[in-house]
């Protein structure tokens, strides 16, 4: 492993300051991406400030209504939290669907956020990887692509994002809250993460040296009203196949509004626009919810081993509005 320099910071303006004076240094929170990228040699920071300490892990009532959660919570921790449990279970599925309880234990919603693809070949440097290395090329394009993406993803790269809970925010609109050099700035969730078109390198538009402080969910009554659903190889400690975060609100049949954001599938967690468009004052049933499904594939291309994520996310998309809808009933 290369040597780098470490020193853990107690105070967000000192540990913005020090990354962003110097392009090769990195935040570390939880590390359990991080160091796992540092070991196999796809990250190289000279330098790491320790985030894991700042005074931002807590899960607080917003005064105007939402829930705002400290970049520094854990996951387990807001998973678990009565305000994220009582008004956003999509959240707390999400969360629990990820990882193992002890990876949970250890990771932030910051590191969460900021995650890199589980793309084997960017994870190993004698493959070729344009998100590794510019101008490298793509092994997964004629390589083994089963896990990689069906929307939005483009000849330079084909990787999906990893994070369950972001599928989660996408569908509940959340804004990220980042303090940079130049001060405060917020992020509206659809802005965060980046499809990869001929820039793959950059997952997000979070610039260097800017510090993730927190993460506000807007007040969402039918929030309570949603399902997680995650699609995988194995029951747990496996990352998604497709999965799919869906709220619903509906009364006597009639559904009022939905949401459905989707994993597994693309560089960013996709929302369903246009399948949320057909739900829209449609009757809530299985047939208005594969209408829905065909629409927010419509666009979707396989590559050799993963053309069968097509269907699954569809009928995906039908099983998580059942359930929401059982749960608005
Ligand atoms: C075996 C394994 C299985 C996993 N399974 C799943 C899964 O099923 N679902 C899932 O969603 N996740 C899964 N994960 C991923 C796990 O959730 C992430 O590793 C974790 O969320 C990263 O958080 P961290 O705090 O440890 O980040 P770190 O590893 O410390 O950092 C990750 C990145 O975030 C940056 N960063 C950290 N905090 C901030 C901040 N506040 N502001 C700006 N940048 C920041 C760091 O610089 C780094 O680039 C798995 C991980 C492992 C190792
Ligand atoms: S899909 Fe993206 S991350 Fe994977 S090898 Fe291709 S360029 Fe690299």
């Amino acid at each position: 492993m290369k040597p780098f320099a470490y020193s853990r910071s107690l105070e967000a303006v000192a540990a913005v300051r020090q990354v962003a004076g110097d392009p090769a240094a990195k935040f570390i929170a939880g590390g359990t991406n991080l160091l796992d990228l540092m070991k196999s040699g796809v990250e190289l920071p000279d330098r790491l400030v320790d985030v894991a300490r700042l005074p931002l892990a807590e899960i607080t009532s917003l005064p105007g209504g939402g829930v705002r959660i400290g970049a520094m919570a854990r996951n387990s921790a807001t998973a678990n939290h009565p305000l994220i449990r009582e008004n956003y279970p999509v959240l707390t599925q999400a969360f629990l669907a990820g990882a193992s309880p002890q990876l949970r234990n250890m990771a932030t919603i910051g590191g969460n956020l900021m995650q890199r693809t589980r793309c084997p070949y960017f994870y190993d440097p004698a493959m070729s990887c344009n998100k590794r290395e510019p101008g490298a090329g793509c092994s997964a394009l004629d390589g083994f692509n089963r896990m990689h993406a069906i929307l939005g993803a483009s000849e330079q790269c084909i990787a999906v994002h990893p994070s369950d809970m972001c599928v989660a925010l996408a569908a509940l609109d959340a804004v990220v809250r980042v303090q940079g050099p130049e001060g405060e700035r917020e992020i509206p969730f659809a802005e965060f993460h980046r499809l990869p078109g001929d820039t793959p390198k950059q997952d997000t538009n979070l610039r260097h040296g800017e510090l993730i402080a927190a993460v506000d969910l807007p007040t969402l009554a039918f929030a309570k009203r949603s399902h997680y659903l995650k699609v995988r190889d194995r029951a747990s400690y496996e990352f998604a196949l497709v999965s799919v975060a869906a709220l619903l609100d509906a009364e006597d049949g009639r559904i009022r509004e939905a949401r459905i954001a989707l994993g597994g599938v693309a560089h960013k967690p996709w929302r369903a626009r246009e399948a949320e468009k057909i739900l829209k004052d449609a009757q809530a049933n299985e047939e208005t919810y594969r209408q829905a499904a065909e629409a927010a594939l419509s666009e979707a291309r396989g590559f050799k081993h993963n053309t069968f994520k097509i269907e699954l996310a569809k009928r995906a998309i039908v099983r998580a509005l059942v359930t929401a809808g059982g749960a608005a009933a």
